[in-house]
């Protein structure tokens, strides 16, 4: 049994994959295009490789099969996944399916095709002039870089000076080196959609053989309306009707050809309607998978290793416990020094654990630039309310020591 895990980072989850491998006795082989980084869990044994250029990893990943399956994890992972799995004859989604499910813009597309509910969308080469492409978008309007994720760069614009200056800041930050290497077509794109007002939620799914699964559906309880879309609470099970959202998300994955692995997705709902506004084809990120559990303790990382094997696990479901997971936002942008409060915070009932990620002396940065957050909040309680509140509760206990940089911008 063995699984190859594509991955672009040796960071969190990917040690949580490899725990999970671990447990259940599952050689893991990672591809990854970080092998220089010293939190490689696997020392020499990764594969690196270039997503940018999957062709020419095929070879080294065909060396060091045969695989049982395929576990691709971070959206730039999905398509060299799809291309070895295809050649290798394993299941998982498609190449053109994860192309598109990828891409801010053919994932739209696909949708406007399928005739889907979703925001008014156009996109805009970066260097354009945006006073220009102000003419042309409605408001209120959200601009996204079609080269991120995780809502960075996401900026909500209410008239056209408030489109200007986004749109620059934007383009601004595609200058950043890390981006520019990536030498992707897409980055050079920002995206201009309608701003959808209503309730957030992100689903956790798993397909198998073209059939979705909904592992989880979240509530984002605190309101997402901008200027800036930086997530913070998730809570499940939803408090809300779920129907109209799990269409949605069905006829999206289906709208993609989303076929085989994890999706998951974030939908927006209002009177009008539930709205997607993507779907992605992988698993929740970070390490908020920690808020789900399975048939009395299987985590989804364990979840996904089993399904990649070709166990059929439509029979698995959540715990009937609600859960919440906070993504600690950065209070202020500057050097990160410490943090106190954590031991009281995780002494509160319904709190299972505080993780702060941010490490001293790390310069953290506010939305939209910012790419990481301090940390995260898990919570577990007999209800969706008290799992939110003991979150909250614990997040007012949290007192950072972050010192204002004045030297580096
Ligand atoms: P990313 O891939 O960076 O997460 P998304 O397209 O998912 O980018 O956008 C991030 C967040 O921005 C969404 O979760 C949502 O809160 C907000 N957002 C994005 N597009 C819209 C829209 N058209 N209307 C309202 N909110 C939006």
């Amino acid at each position: 049994m063995r699984l190859l895990l594509v991955a672009a980072t040796t960071g969190y989850q990917t040690r949580e994959f490899a725990q999970a491998a671990a447990r259940l006795g599952v050689e893991l082989v990672l591809a990854t295009d970080r092998c220089e980084h010293l939190d490689d869990p696997w020392g020499d044994g990764a594969i690196a490789v270039r997503f940018e250029a999957p062709h020419d990893a095929l070879p080294s990943l065909e060396a060091a099969g045969p695989f049982t399956g395929v576990v691709a994890l971070g959206d730039r992972t999905t398509f060299l996944a799809a291309l070895f799995a295809g050649q290798a004859g394993l299941p998982f989604h498609s190449t053109p399916a994860v192309e598109a499910a990828r891409s801010k813009f053919l994932s739209k597309e696909r949708f406007r095709a399928a005739g889907l509910r979703q925001p008014a969308f156009q996109r805009f080469p970066a260097g354009m002039a945006p006073d220009e492409a102000a003419r042309s978008v409605p408001f209120p309007c959200v601009l996204k870089p079609m080269a991120l994720s995780g809502s960075r760069g996401v900026i909500r614009a209410d008239d056209a000076a408030g489109f200007v200056s986004s749109f620059r800041r934007i383009a601004g930050l595609l200058e950043d080196p890390d981006i520019r290497r990536r030498k992707d077509e897409q980055d050079q794109f920002i995206q201009v959609e309608s701003f959808i007002p209503g309730r957030e939620f992100a689903i956790e799914g798993l397909m198998t053989n073209g059939r979705l699964k909904v592992l989880a559906i979240f509530d984002k309880p605190d309101p997402l309306d901008g200027p800036y879309f930086e997530e913070t609470i998730y809570v499940t099970p939803s408090r809300h009707r779920t129907e109209e959202i799990v269409a949605a998300v069905a006829r999206g994955v289906t709208a993609l050809g989303l076929s085989h692995g994890p999706v998951h997705a974030e939908v927006r709902v209002n009177s009008d309607g539930a709205y997607l506004l993507e779907i992605a084809a992988r698993p929740i990120g970070g390490l908020c998978a920690r808020a789900l559990r399975f048939n009395g303790g299987i985590s989804l990382e364990e979840l996904v290793l089993r399904h990649a094997l070709g166990e059929d696990v439509s029979a698995m479901e959540r715990e009937p416990a609600a859960s919440g997971v906070m993504m600690i936002p950065v209070p202020k942008a500057g050097v990160y020094r410490g943090v106190a409060g954590v031991e009281e915070a995780r002494r509160l009932p319904g709190i299972e654990d505080v993780v702060i990620s941010a490490k001293q002396g790390q310069l953290l940065k506010m939305f939209p630039e910012a790419s990481s957050y301090t940390g995260f909040l898990f919570s577990r309680a007999a209800t969706p309310e008290a799992a939110e509140a003991a979150l909250r509760e614990a997040h007012a206990l949290l007192r950072f020591d972050i010192a204002v940089e004045l030297m580096r911008k």
